[in-house]
């Protein structure tokens, strides 16, 4: 996120000082590390959770086609930036990986035939296909059907035009990128304080992570806190008063992967199951192909779980530092508004081994325990805030959390996430600074041609930029 704020905003103002602090030894070694997150370039060709069904039976289609947007704005900047020679190989960090959703049984087979209805025709979703026919499914996703019953009922969609996102190499180049452009990262640096001062600007303090030694402070005009799950306690520290009753709910997560090269040949896609009933959206059961560093690997997943960190790397008193008194009331009603939830985590951290891979066993039958291994995800902190009825909820989307003057932002949630990264930045810029917009327009329309425009509106628009972009990233149109 930081990353892709940078550069936006050094392509819109160049002129203006950019300075980055990153607490760990390297860039992207929390959730945007290629092994913390699915690396699913997310446009909700697969993920059921976007497009519930109605109780009158009827498929909503509206969120799928917003993660659709956003997720075209994110195309058009990276095609972009390949294009400038900021990110040289797109290969490095995207590739085309065909999208499948996968049911079994037969009311999830009705509803997975009603959404490929309701999505077939729409501009952004082209070149959708669907079968219950196993021979068909075996022959987009080898391991899918051997050893699985005859006589079970199943469907699968696949459109071709999904894609794997390596967002640690995304990271590391765009801000590579802006290194190069002229600004400044450093590394091993925690950011323990933001303090606003008398004349306007933040004061940001500064410790080195390794023995805690106080560094000198530095002021900034603008603070971006794009501090993934520890962007709720700082903005606390900030003392902006737009922070206040938000609080932050810690999911875990585990995935199962495999680097068998024999496994990994016969599958190359990502399929999305549906969720259990009663499970969170982010625990929707995916099997994916991975390319990491050029080499492939399949990750089954994500298992929920909780910890009550906010970082993978951080503290198990992160829950308890993030309780304030506005925050108390909406975290106790989110909480007791979520038991399911919470007894769902739990079921999931006591499930044995033998259990989690039974789920990966309704996916690939023939799964074999040898061939695969458990890896730590990344933190999701989802967003607790108030509510008028509820006094408190939980959401699981992302948030901009703005001073009212725009001087300092950041970032909560997690969902949908890395892929929804420049659409994400935009709002924020749009929020922080109204008043440079205008003369930013045309370099934003000139890097992102639909910038402000929906593409559904004009199918001839979107079949020429989902073209172009795949053109420029080197994927299938
Ligand atoms: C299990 C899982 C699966 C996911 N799957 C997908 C997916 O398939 N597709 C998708 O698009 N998204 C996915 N996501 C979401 C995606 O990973 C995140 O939305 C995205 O990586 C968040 O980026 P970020 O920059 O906000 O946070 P991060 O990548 O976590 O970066 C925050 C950085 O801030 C640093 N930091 C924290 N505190 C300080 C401090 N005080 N001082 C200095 N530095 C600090 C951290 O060390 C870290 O490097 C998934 C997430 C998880 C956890």
């Amino acid at each position: 996120m930081s990353a892709t704020l940078g550069v936006l905003l050094h392509k819109l103002q160049p002129d203006w000082t950019i300075r980055v602090y990153e607490r760990l030894g390297d860039l992207a070694l929390e959730s945007s590390n290629p092994w913390n997150n699915a690396g699913t370039g997310h446009a909700a060709l697969c993920e059921l959770n976007y497009t519930p069904q109605r109780p009158d039976g009827t498929i909503d289609i509206a969120s799928a086609v917003k993660v659709n947007e956003q997720f075209q704005v994110s195309r058009q900047f990276w095609s972009h930036l390949v294009g400038a020679g900021d990110l040289p190989d797109p290969r490095s960090f995207i590739t085309s990986t065909p999208h499948m959703s996968f049911v079994w049984g037969e009311a999830n087979v009705t509803y997975l035939r009603k959404r490929f209805e309701a999505l077939k025709d729409h501009p952004l979703f082209a070149g959708m296909e669907y079968s219950e026919d196993a021979r068909v499914i075996r022959s987009w996703a080898p391991l899918l059907i051997p050893g699985r019953a005859k006589s079970q009922p199943i469907a699968a969609t696949r459109i071709t035009s999904g894609t794997d996102v390596d967002f640690g190499s995304l990271t590391r180049q765009l801000m590579r990128g802006l290194v190069q452009s002229g600004a400044e990262l450093a590394t091993e640096v925690r950011v323990t304080s933001l303090k606003r001062q008398k004349d306007g600007l933040w004061r940001i303090g500064m410790r080195r992570d390794l023995g805690g030694t106080p560094m000198p402070p530095v002021t900034a005009r603008f603070v971006f806190v794009g501090a993934g799950g520890y962007a709720l306690g700082l903005l606390q520290k900030s003392g902006i008063k737009e922070i206040r009753g938000y609080g932050g709910f810690p999911v875990s997560g585990e995935f199962l992967r495999t680097d068998n090269p024999e496994v990994v040949a016969k599958h190359a896609a990502k399929v999305y199951g549906k969720a259990a009933v009663g499970s969170p959206p982010m625990s929707v059961p995916h099997l994916d192909l991975r390319v990491v560093d050029g080499t492939g690997s399949l990750m089954f997943g994500p298992y929920a779980g909780f910890s009550p960190k906010y970082l993978k790397t951080g503290s198990i008193l992160d829950l308890f530092a993030s309780i304030r008194w506005h925050n108390l009331v909406p975290m106790i009603a989110a909480g007791l508004g979520n038991l399911g939830l919470v007894k769902y985590l739990i079921g999931q951290l006591a499930a044995s081994s033998t259990t989690k891979f039974g789920e990966l066993k309704q996916f690939v039958p023939n799964a074999d325990p040898a061939d695969w291994y458990r890896i730590t995800a990344g933190q999701r902190v989802q967003v607790i805030k108030k509510d008028a009825k509820k006094l408190g909820v939980l959401q699981f989307g992302t948030e901009v959390v703005a001073a009212s003057d725009g001087s300092i932002a950041g970032l909560l949630g997690a969902s949908p996430g890395a892929s929804t990264a420049v659409p994400i930045m935009l709002g924020l810029i749009e929020k922080c600074f109204p008043d440079k917009l205008d003369g930013w327009k045309p370099t934003l329309a000139g890097m992102i041609p639909s910038y402000g425009t929906a593409l559904s509106d004009d199918p001839t628009k979107a079949a020429a930029i989902q073209a172009a972009t795949a053109k420029a990233l080197q994927l299938d149109a």
